[in-house]
Order: structure tokens, then C-alpha cells, then sequence
């Protein structure tokens, strides 16, 4: 997971019901074999995401569709039978009545009830005050009618009680916390392969008072009286300049000649013009092709 944000430098994920599978979160959830609740769920504790509502989506509890056809129904008895009555006020005359009762002739022109003379133009002539709804069958008048969903799939009646609705979020990607973790993956990767081929592995933040090293390197890999200082670079928080930056670094701290320098970089150009010869370098375009790389190479070695 982390390493899908921080290699594809996201800024945010969504995750939409609907979509299904072509969701790369989902895919990464099925690969590992977590719940996708789970894994957004342990991301969101882990202050990698945040999340924040942009949608609800409202689906059949029969079926699952989520395609219906709304119709309207009286609040008080449950009929289909309900009207809206627009209320309205004739400047002209004074009169006030309900607009959808009001005399209309073929071509569509309403007329006020009272004085007869053609309703013209909303706002000046006529206005309206406000709007209603009345049941035919019960008689009552109410400001909304509810709501009744009719699923186009099977058929099924819902209502604002039995309607099931889901909240669609986006997750917001710290990109700091994503980078400290993707940095601390890098670093188990890298010393899992390093002590398989013999390495004594340790994290160079651990070894302290120890001038000669330099603090810009993340391992120091020892194996029968030599010592190799590694070099786990990657864009933090996008940024590839700085990554870039942080090789030079490497590069400098390799002229004093004490020991080997490997310089490991994700989506970072390693390669320069003279690379000093106790400075080696791996780079790819993921942290995959990297370890992949950097077993080749120890492998190759090794013959
Ligand atoms: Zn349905
Ligand atoms: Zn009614
Ligand atoms: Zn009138």
C-alpha cells in the first residue's frame, strides 16, 4: 500500500462501491489477501490516509442496484396520489390562491380566478409565496412528500427506512508518514537480501559516535572485515530533486575513500559521469526492481 502512494507520488485514493475491482487499492487488498475495509481501515490508523466524505450512493436492499425510480408519497397514509400546490399571490388584483388550480386555455396562459386577466410575468404581475403538497386521498397537506424508491432491477419497493446507502470517501495521503514507512520497507528489503548473502546488517541511525560515518546513509553492511555503506534513496514526498541531492551526498561522502559506498534508487537517477570505484549504484523505477537488482548483482558476486 504504501509503496503503490509513494511510488506513484499520490496525492489522494478513492475508494467508490461501485467501482469494484479496477480499483487499484481493492487489487492491493486482494493481493495480499486483506479485507479492503481492513487494509483502509489500519491505513487511516497509521495516519497514512485521511479520510473525507464526497459522496453517498444509495443501492436496493434486495438487489444491490443502485438504479431506481423515485416516486412521491403522502407522509400520512402512504398514497401515490399527492399534488403540489404552488402558492401565489395577483399583484394587480391582490388575489392569493394556489397556482396549479388556476384556469389555464389551450396555449398554456394561466388566469387569476378573481379579476380573470392573464397571469404575465412571475415577479412582477403574479409572484409566488411558497410551495406545498396535499394528498388527494387523506386530504392532508404537508411541506414534502417522502420519498419512495422503485428498484429498476427487480422491481423492489425502498424507502428512507430500508434504503441501504453508503458513503463514498477519498483518503487524503500524509505524504510524510507514507515516505517514513516506504523508507523504513526499503530498509527491511534491503537488509533482508544483504544478510542472505552473508551481511551483517545494521541501521546506520543505530551506530553512533562512529565519526566516519557519514549521516546520510542508511546502512552499514559488514561481512569478514569489510565494510560497505548503503544508500536508500527515493523522491520523499515526490521529491525528486532532493533524492537527487542525496546522491551527490553519497557521492561526496565516498571521495574520503574508507569504504564501499552502494547507492540504492527508487524513480532517482544514481548514475554520474565518473563514479569513483568504491561506489557502486542500483537504480529502478520500484522498489521491486531494485531488490530484484541488487540480488542479481549480490548473486553475480558471489561467482
Ligand atoms: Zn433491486
Ligand atoms: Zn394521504
Ligand atoms: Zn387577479
Amino acid at each position: 500500500m504504501v509503496t503503490y502512494l509513494v511510488e506513484n507520488n499520490l496525492d489522494e485514493v478513492e475508494i467508490n462501491p461501485k467501482n469494484g475491482s479496477q480499483n487499484p487499492v481493492r487489487a492491493i487488498a486482494e493481493k495480499h489477501g486483506i479485507a479492503l475495509d481492513v487494509l483502509i481501515d489500519e491505513s487511516v490508523k497509521r495516519g497514512l490516509l485521511k479520510p473525507y466524505p464526497v459522496d453517498m450512493l444509495v443501492f436496493c436492499p434486495k438487489c444491490g442496484s443502485s438504479t431506481f425510480r423515485l416516486r412521491l408519497k403522502c407522509p400520512n397514509c402512504g398514497s401515490l396520489n399527492v399534488t403540489r400546490n404552488t402558492l401565489f399571490s395577483h399583484v394587480t388584483c391582490g388575489y392569493i390562491g394556489v397556482l396549479e388550480e388556476a384556469p389555464r386555455d389551450s396555449k398554456g396562459r394561466i388566469f387569476c380566478p378573481k379579476c380573470k386577466q392573464e397571469l404575465l410575468k412571475e415577479g412582477q404581475d403574479w409572484v409566488k409565496i411558497g410551495v406545498n403538497w396535499r394528498c388527494r386521498d387523506c386530504g392532508t397537506t404537508f411541506a414534502y412528500p417522502k420519498p419512495l424508491l422503485e428498484c429498476v432491477a427487480c422491481g423492489a419497493k425502498a424507502d428512507e427506512n430500508t434504503l441501504v446507502y453508503r458513503q463514498v470517501y477519498r483518503y487524503k495521503v500524509d505524504k510524510k508518514i507514507a515516505s517514513d514507512l516506504y523508507a523504513q520497507t526499503f530498509s527491511k528489503r534491503v537488509g533482508e537480501v544483504l544478510a542472505a548473502y552473508g551481511w551483517t546488517v545494521t541501521p546506520a541511525s543505530e551506530i553512533k559516535g562512529v565519526s566516519s560515518i557519514p549521516k546520510n546513509a542508511t546502512l552499514l553492511a559488514e561481512r569478514k572485515g569489510e565494510k560497505m555503506l548503503v544508500y536508500n534513496i527515493f523522491p520523499r514526498e515526490g521529491n525528486v530533486e532532493e533524492a537527487r541531492r542525496e546522491v551527490l551526498n553519497a557521492l561526496g561522502a565516498a571521495l574520503d575513500g574508507a569504504f564501499n559506498h552502494l547507492i540504492l534508487g527508487v524513480k532517482t537517477p544514481t548514475q554520474v559521469a565518473k563514479m569513483p570505484e568504491n561506489v557502486s549504484s542500483i537504480e529502478g523505477g520500484t522498489l521491486e526492481e531494485v531488490i530484484n537488482k541488487l540480488r542479481d548483482k549480490l548473486t553475480k558476486e558471489k561467482h
